[in-house]
């Protein structure tokens, strides 16, 4: 079906496009000069964009249903603005056969949401010792490896992981932290935790394990090298300001990094814990407000290629046991456009088309694809949002199975109203006729 968006604004990852009309057509941009639709959405003073990217999500599926499925998360995304999403591997059993990712990719397809990347784990069950098949998790349609959840203590299983992805064209992405320094850290190390009788997980854990990580990366890109392959090593939730500051001088260097800022890194410290509310425990923790000012500055700058949800559903229940013990995780696939908008774009001064960059063209790269662009014959993964229309996060309202969230009642403007795949409407929101 034709759909034509009337007088939106439009902005992609380089840059103001200016005012136009947007023929959508056989699932592409037909036209940005109008034409004869079956359907007509009136969006004079709506900002149009590239759909978003997640690339980090946790969909819980197979095996943990009750936090989260492939119908609840794609469903999320999409009301999210999201056009696809990178589902991680730590499921029960773990994504690592190829015939699994093939199965995961087919039932993703058979649900309206969005569209679902498959990454897959990068050693056996995750648990750091053996490499799973790169190449034959390529074929299969797997878009990264990682063992997200857990940490890679053996360097040379990563070294030699790196170096079969790469030769297989398979980013690798790590949640780097140096698991005896953080010890049974549950929050940010620091005066605060101190303060509040709870073990800390210092930054250094982090920095530790960033510099680590990218001395093994310099290994892997030189035996690379002679197969005139590059690998790619991609930090999730990059959380401190001593980790921006050694990836930014990889980058500098010309190292094949990225790395990836949380929404909630970027908008919460760990001053959240003051409440001794489990919702505020993620890993890595919530660090102080000049880490979150240092996030926010690299984002900008793009020593920070990327934004990542790390959506982690879990249930009620879990999420309200004690601080020890409830599990690590924040669900943000809804609000996420809306919070940085909020407060990155309208507060901060964040220039528009970095955000929209950093949340399409920059996730894309990092997962071996081309920029998300508003051009004519592009595909119509499109999203549409409200920079003027002010409502609170209302978690109960999610379609996600996690109905909690850190920000419930924050007052957000920006909210996606509609979000199309290959043409499809995916989602839309009562405020569009
Ligand atoms: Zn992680």
């Amino acid at each position: 079906m034709s759909l034509l968006i009337k007088n939106a604004r439009l902005v992609d990852g380089s840059g103001e496009l200016g005012t136009a009309d947007v023929l959508v057509a056989e699932g592409r941009i037909a036209s940005l000069s109008g034409g004869d639709a079956a359907r007509v959405v009136e969006a004079a003073g709506k900002v149009l964009t590239p759909a978003l990217t997640d690339p980090h999500t946790h969909l819980r599926t197979p095996g943990q249903e009750v936090k989260e499925d492939l119908a609840s998360g794609l469903r999320a995304a999409a009301r999210g603005g999201y056009g696809a999403v990178l589902a991680m591997p730590n499921t029960e059993p773990a994504l690592q056969e190829p015939e699994q990712v093939q199965a995961l990719l087919d039932e993703a397809r058979k649900i309206s949401g969005a569209h679902l990347f498959a990454a897959a784990a990068l050693t056996r069950d995750q648990a750091g010792e053996r490499l799973t098949p790169a190449a034959l998790l390529a074929q299969a349609g797997a878009s990264l490896l990682t063992d997200d959840g857990h940490t890679n203590e053996d360097a040379g299983v990563l070294a030699r992981g790196l170096i079969y992805a790469g030769a297989a064209g398979l980013p690798v992405a790590v949640h780097a932290e140096d698991a005896g320094l953080r010890g049974g850290g549950v929050m940010n190390d620091g005066r605060l935790a101190a303060e509040l009788g709870l073990a800390g997980n210092p930054p250094e854990a982090e920095a530790a394990r960033v510099a680590r990580d990218l001395e093994v990366l310099r290994y892997a890109v030189r035996k690379l090298e002679l197969l005139g392959r590059r690998p790619l090593l991609y930090f999730q939730h990059v959380s401190s300001a001593r980790s921006v500051e050694l990836i930014r001088a990889a980058r500098a260097e010309g190292l094949p990094v990225c790395g990836e800022a949380t929404p909630h890194h970027l908008t919460l410290s760990e001053d959240a814990w003051r409440d001794f509310d489990p919702l505020f425990k993620v890993a890595p923790p919530l660090r102080t407000t000049a880490d979150v000012e240092a996030l926010a500055g690299a984002l900008e700058a793009g020593d920070l290629c990327a934004i990542g949800t790390d959506h982690a559903p879990h249930t009620r229940a879990e999420k309200e046991r004690d601080l020890e013990s409830a599990p690590f995780g924040i669900p943000s696939l809804e609000v996420a456009f809306a919070l940085l908008y909020t407060e990155l774009v309208a507060k901060r001064g964040l220039p528009l088309p970095v955000l929209i960059e950093r949340m399409t063209s920059g996730p894309r790269r990092a997962l071996g694809l081309g920029p998300a662009r508003l051009e004519v014959g592009a595909p119509a993964d499109l999203m549409l949002f409200d920079p003027g229309l002010e409502r609170p996060v209302e978690p109960e309202k999610f379609v996600s199975k996690a109905r909690y969230s850190p920000w419930a009642g924050w007052r957000l403007s920006g909210w996606p109203l509609l979000t199309l795949v290959a043409g499809k409407e995916v989602w839309r929101d009562a405020a569009v006729a």
